[in-house]
């Protein structure tokens, strides 16, 4: 047999130690699977304490946010915030001739950018020193994590798989439509279109489409957008959609999809409406987590019934060396709390940091609709829960910003603060109308350092703007909830 093995070595070297290579397992301090928001921040962040790390990822570098979430999401929101500052053109005294809008430039330009931020993470990954695999990852039996045939080990190993949008499996023809993915590929705005769903990404969608022109319906199962949003938010933004150009389908369950002769799409609803010669039907439903094809039962990993890691507070799966965090958690699907468990998270592994940790607490968060919502801490039900009725007040205020005062068009603006307990402590902000989206930030930062009602009353205004209001509030009201 030696002999056989040093003949074939002799006339075929290289195979030989590409099998060795390959049959040996490689063992890193961290492994990585997924190079998104949440597995990069926290590879890149080990790194920086001098451990060997390993990113392994199937598709573009980025995830979810840079390919296909938040960034091109916020391309079109901006193209879309130029047709509405287009109609309030003369209004400003602009007699500006409208000549059309091309997609196709936007696109080409949106993704030139997006492959430039592609490589800058590749090129951040380089410098960082994290051994970049490309494949698709899946745990074996005996703890190892496979790609392409190739056997790695990690001292930790984190699952940062994230999501993929869900498409329904109940309704016939469902596979005619597209998903947010898939909005991002269209080469053109379609003249009609169908969303389904009433979450954010829904919302931010439709509008952007209706803006541009695209003939939108916006079809939700219930009575209101943004449902799991403060009611206030929840109701403001229903009646926006309602006066916009959306055109809002409330109750309505999707029966069935068909392709017409010319290529179009028939919608139909159990409610019996029919929505005819649809160009594109887009599902907003919700998201799945890609946990199924890692193989977690081989290693024992728990997920909950519809696929999430399940983790401690510390990012901790029931297995010990196996962490997760990110949307495959199912928390707070958000880029910035994905980047922030990451960093903690390899700040307690590898620089000793025991207790730390991201606390899934007052964390803000923007809807780009047309308007915008900002919100951070708790809705007034929660308040109330938490706190009990008799301890919490709400001030609200409902205000025509300045730049409204000039033209026909008019877009009030809604503010909600919470307070909570005799100091009045602010535990949560909820807005929707022009600017709110730039203007939350810093209130949250004020939130997060367990601001009151007083401290907000004692900052200086700053004039004219939407903001002002926030401090400038007055007359706090007992919850009706
Ligand atoms: C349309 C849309 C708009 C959004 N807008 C915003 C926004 O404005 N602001 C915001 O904060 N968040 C937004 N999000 C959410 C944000 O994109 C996610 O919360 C964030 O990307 C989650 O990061 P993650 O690291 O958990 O997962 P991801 O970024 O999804 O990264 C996971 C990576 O793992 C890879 N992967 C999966 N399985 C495997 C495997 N088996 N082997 C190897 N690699 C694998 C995937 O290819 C992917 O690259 C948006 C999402 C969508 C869909």
């Amino acid at each position: 047999m030696g002999q056989l093995l040093s003949t074939f070595t002799a006339f075929f070297p290289k195979s030989i130690s590409y099998l060795r290579t390959m049959s040996a397992v490689k063992e890193f301090d961290y492994l990585v699977i997924g190079g998104g928001s949440g597995g990069i921040a926290s590879a890149r962040r080990a790194r920086e304490f001098n451990v060997s790390v390993a990113l392994i990822e199937n598709q573009r570098l980025g995830g979810t946010c840079v390919n296909v979430g938040c960034v091109p999401k916020k391309v079109m929101y901006n193209t879309a915030l130029h047709a509405e500052f287009i109609r309030d053109h003369a209004d400003y005294g602009f007699d500006v001739k409208y000549n059309g809008f091309s997609w196709p430039k936007v696109k080409a330009t949106r993704d030139a950018y997006i492959k430039r931020l592609n490589g800058l993470y590749e090129s951040g990954l380089t410098g960082s020193k994290v051994e970049l695999i490309r494949g698709l990852a899946s745990f074996d039996s005996d703890g190892t994590v496979v790609v392409n045939g190739q056997k790695y080990k990690g001292k930790n190993t984190l699952i940062a798989v994230g999501g993929t949008p869900t498409i329904p499996t109940d309704v016939p023809g469902a596979n005619l439509g597209i998903d947010s993915d898939g909005f991002f590929e269209l080469e053109d705005l379609p003249k009609k279109t169908v969303v389904v769903g009433a979450g954010y990404i829904a919302l931010e969608i439709a509008g952007v489409l209706a803006e541009l022109g695209s003939e939108t319906h916006m079809l939700i199962r219930y009575e209101q957008v943004l449902r799991t949003f403060d009611h206030t938010i929840s109701e403001v933004a229903t009646e926006f959609v309602d006066k916009g150009p959306i055109k809002l389908h409330k109750k309505t369950h999707v029966k069935s999809v068909e392709k017409n002769a010319n290529g179009t799409l028939k919608v139909t609803t159990q409610e019996g409406q029919v929505i005819d010669d649809v160009n594109t039907l887009i599902w907003a439903i919700g998201r799945t987590p890609l946990s199924a094809r890692l193989n977690l039962d081989k290693v024992g990993v728990k997920t909950d019934s519809a696929g999430h890691i399940i983790v401690d507070e510390y990012q901790q799966t029931n297995v010990p060396g196996i962490l997760s965090l990110g949307d495959v958690c199912g928390k707070f699907l958000l880029t910035p709390v994905a980047i922030a468990a990451g960093r903690r998270l390899s700040h307690r592994l590898f620089n000793g940091e025991t207790e730390n940790r991201l606390e899934y607490k007052n964390i803000a968060t923007v809807v780009f609709s047309h308007p915008p919502v900002g919100v951070v801490g708790l809705t007034e039900k929660e308040a109330v829960a938490k706190y009990g009725k008799d301890n919490v007040l709400i001030y609200k205020s409902k205000f025509n910003p300045l730049y409204f005062a000039m033209t026909t068009y008019k877009e009030p603006c809604t503010m909600k603060l919470i307070t909570a307990g005799p100091e009045e402590k602010v535990v949560g902000i909820h807005m929707i109308g022009q600017g709110v989206d730039e203007m939350l930030q810093g209130f949250a930062v004020a939130v997060t350092l367990g601001g009151t009602k007083k401290d907000f009353d004692r900052t200086v205004a700053i004039h004219p703007t939407g903001a002002e209001e926030l401090v400038t509030m007055r007359g706090g009201v007992k919850s009706q909830l």
